[in-house]
This record gives C-alpha cells, sequence and structure tokens, in this order.
C-alpha cells in the first residue's frame, strides 16, 4: 500500500523513537535487569497515553504512530526466529469474501427508529405500570442455582447445606439447559415464610455461584424475566418464549410442595 510505505519513509521505527525517549529498565528481585523487547515496547508505547505524548513531542504525530510501530516492526524478528508481527512473511488467514445481495437490502440504514412496543407486563399506555402490584401477588419463590464443569462442586455442597436445614422442594439435578435456564442448574422452591431466612443465608453461603431468586406469581414469564433477584452476578434468563397470563399455554402457578425433612438445627 503506498501511504504505508510513505510512512515508513516518513516516520522513525520505534528503536529511534526510544532513543530520544529511553524506556526505564526493570530489575527484578534477583536483581536482573529485564528490559521489553523492541515489539514488547512499541506495544507498549502504542498503548499507553503518557508515553504517546512523549513519543509526539519527539517529533511523531499521533496519526502515523501506528504505522510507524507496525513499519519499524517491518524488518524485526522474534528472538527464536519465528515472524514478528508486521513481517512480510506473516499472513493472516481469513476467509474470502462472500459474494452477492445481502437479503436485508440496500437500505437498511434509512430505517427511522421507532418506539418499541413494551414487553414489560402491566404496562399501560404511557410504558409505565398504573399502579404497583400488592406484594400478596407472590404464592412461593423458586431457588435456580447456576452451575458448570467448573463449579458443580460448589452446587453439590450447597445443595446439600440446603438439604439438612431447609424444609424446601427440591428438583433434579439438570446437567443441561433446561427450559428458560441456560447453564446447568438445580432448583429448590420455598414458601413465603422462608424468604427473610433463605435471602441472607444464600448470600452468606453461595459460595460465588450465579443463584435467581424468583417469586411465583401468575405470570411465569414475568417472574423470570421482571420480578428477579440474583445472588452474585446476573446470566441471561431465556424466559421470553413463555407465554403471559390469559394466552393460550399458559402455564399454571407454581406450588410448593416440600420434599425435604431437615436433620440440621439452621446456625444462627
Ligand atoms: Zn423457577
Amino acid at each position: 500500500m503506498s501511504h504505508h510505505d510513505d510512512h515508513e519513509h516518513d516516520l522513525d521505527p520505534p528503536g529511534i523513537a526510544l532513543a530520544a525517549a529511553p524506556a526505564p529498565d526493570f530489575v527484578d528481585r534477583h536483581g536482573r535487569c529485564l528490559r521489553n523487547s523492541d515489539d514488547d515496547q512499541a506495544w507498549a508505547d502504542l498503548l499507553a497515553p503518557t508515553r504517546r505524548r512523549f513519543l509526539r513531542s519527539a517529533g511523531l504525530v499521533a496519526g502515523g504512530l501506528g504505522a510507524a510501530v507496525f513499519a519499524g516492526s517491518a524488518h524485526a524478528a522474534t528472538p527464536d526466529g519465528s515472524a514478528a508481527l508486521g513481517d512480510p512473511a506473516f499472513r493472516a488467514v481469513v476467509p474470502p469474501r462472500d459474494v452477492g445481495r445481502s437479503p436485508w437490502g440496500d437500505h437498511t440504514a434509512n430505517e427511522p427508529a421507532t418506539r418499541p412496543a413494551s414487553v414489560r407486563p402491566r404496562d399501560g399506555a404511557t410504558g409505565l405500570p398504573d399502579a404497583p402490584r400488592p406484594y400478596t401477588d407472590i404464592y412461593s419463590y423458586h431457588a435456580h442455582v447456576y452451575f458448570d464443569e467448573d463449579t458443580y462442586l460448589k452446587a453439590e455442597r450447597l445443595r446439600l447445606w440446603v438439604t439438612e436445614r431447609f424444609p424446601v422442594e427440591l428438583g433434579n439435578w439438570n446437567f443441561e439447559p433446561r427450559g428458560p435456564h441456560v447453564t446447568p442448574s438445580f432448583y429448590f422452591g420455598f414458601t413465603n415464610d422462608l424468604l427473610p431466612v433463605v435471602v441472607p443465608w444464600l448470600q452468606l453461603n453461595s459460595l460465588g455461584l450465579t443463584i435467581l431468586l424468583h417469586p411465583n406469581s401468575d405470570d411465569p414469564r414475568a417472574d423470570h424475566l421482571y420480578y428477579t433477584l440474583w445472588v452474585n452476578r446476573s446470566q441471561p434468563v431465556n424466559a421470553y418464549g413463555m407465554k403471559r397470563p390469559g394466552e393460550p399455554g399458559a402455564p399454571e402457578i407454581e406450588k410448593i410442595l416440600p420434599n425435604i425433612v431437615p436433620t440440621r438445627t439452621l446456625e444462627t
């Protein structure tokens, strides 16, 4: 490319720029001097705002710095002799360009933005609910404990602790995504009277796992998407396909039928 070549001749390669603004040497705890390779230093200069200013005052313009860095390293090789970034021998492998016309047509950029319809439950014409929901609309709660191949031992431990202490309805292990839950999980359901105990207990005993606490109202779709509490980080819940109340195929309100008899007294 011709403009690339221009920069190659106009601008100093990084080694010369560094001579004007020498990089500090670092000494490790064994007294060994650690000095960046030229390539490392070129990247550091490119990314560090303070070094960028330094180099600009040494005669390099910001717009050409990237080109100068790459042009400078074009003749460099790594110590083991392999091709360095910018080396003419280096070629990124990319698939060939697709040929044809987009099925979206050529004018999507001109489509105007319009206000989407609200997907939240019970919104009125303004996009806000007309009144708050009574908390007594909640019949019970579910706790969904998520895990993966790296955290299943934590899930096993937490599940044991729960079943030793709380009269809950415990579900199966789900070792694959199931329903709206996009990772492996297990759940336990519990009655409202346990909420003031289960929430702080899970906060202290989550073992870092992501836990979804959702109420069971007459709207399971909203229960999973809009009425949630999370312990630690949240993760996607794919409940958008669940039916709204009154729609054909809408699920019934969840029942909690405890199947666990605690064997230990809860620690206080
Ligand atoms: Zn649930």
